[in-house]
């Protein structure tokens, strides 16, 4: 079976660019927000290689055949998806239904990793899930991705970036609120990723900012763990949700640069230190 790679840690942390660059780097076809892949493929969401997921040559296919092993349509799936992973229901049928994505993603494949960056942000359940029904067994690997809190306060500050393609614009006291709130998601994300530290060593704690840096390292450390040990070919990246800044990129070199992450107003400054703080007790920022 195919191996996961779960990016986990909280949004705005640079996951997708890490996705796409590993995915790469590692002969994988990357994978993105995977827990999306249903929500996508029913409202034909584009993949990476730029094709509706429908017609996709690696998500068309495992979607079609996994929805009909398992008996059920697109939005049947999508709703199973929602409710273990955000409501804390139906987690038998979740993890039939995810076993059979895995599976078949193997099957169509043959990429010996797959990676997901659906990330532990917003209570979601999916890497415990993930853990609780072996739906990889012994297979998966934790990347615990750490973005600096200022640079993340500074993203949220700046928009949704869906919006901001739009030219949409929001006003400051809702931007206060977001950069607040993710603050809290933050910590939150981020613990509940660390809690998977008892992997050993199939969990490895990133910093975006040494990613940025050396983005190599990363390559080397799932090397170490097996992943990527294969000498196929690096095929076009398949990711299925995420940042769509990345699309831009599909079939070219991936460039990993730090994005300039924008300014956040200085009264949040005491606010991003204090998470910093906690950020480094807690250990989250090792190399
Ligand atoms: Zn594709």
């Amino acid at each position: 079976m195919t191996r996961l790679v779960y990016v986990a840690g909280y949004g705005r942390s640079g996951s997708t660019i890490l996705d796409a660059y590993i995915g790469r780097e590692l002969c994988s076809s990357g994978g993105g927000e995977l827990w999306r892949l249903f929500d996508e493929y029913a409202t034909d969401g584009t993949c990476s290689c730029g094709k509706p997921l429908p017609q996709c040559p690696v998500w068309g296919p495992v979607t079609q055949k996994a929805l009909e092993t398992f008996g059920t349509d697109v939005e049947t799936a999508s709703a199973i998806t929602r409710s273990a992973e955000f409501g804390n229901s139906g987690h038998a049928e979740w993890s039939r239904l995810w076993h059979l994505v895995f599976e078949e993603y193997g099957s169509v494949t043959g990429a010996p990793t797959l990676i997901d960056s659906s990330k532990t942000s917003g209570g979601q359940r999916r890497l415990s899930l993930l853990r609780q029904f072996s739906v990889l067994g012994e297979q998966m690997i934790v990347v615990h991705l750490v973005r600096h809190p200022t640079a993340v306060g500074a993203s949220l500050y700046k928009g949704k970036n869906s919006q901001l393609a739009k030219g949409i614009k929001t006003g400051a006291v809702r931007r206060n609120f977001d950069v607040g709130r993710g603050a809290i998601g933050w910590i939150r994300a981020n613990d509940s990723a660390a809690n998977f530290r008892d992997l050993g060593p199939r969990y490895l704690t990133m910093s975006y900012e040494s990613f940025v840096k050396d983005p190599h390292q990363l390559v080397r450390a799932l090397q170490k763990l097996g992943i990527g040990a294969s000498d196929r070919p690096p095929s076009a990246p398949h990711v299925v949700a995420g940042n769509r800044a990345l699309h831009v990129h599909s079939g070219k070199a991936i460039r990993v640069q730090s994005s300039p992450a924008g300014t956040l107003p200085r009264l949040w400054q005491p606010a991003m230190r204090g998470l910093e703080i906690v950020g480094t007790r807690k250990g989250w920022f090792k190399p």
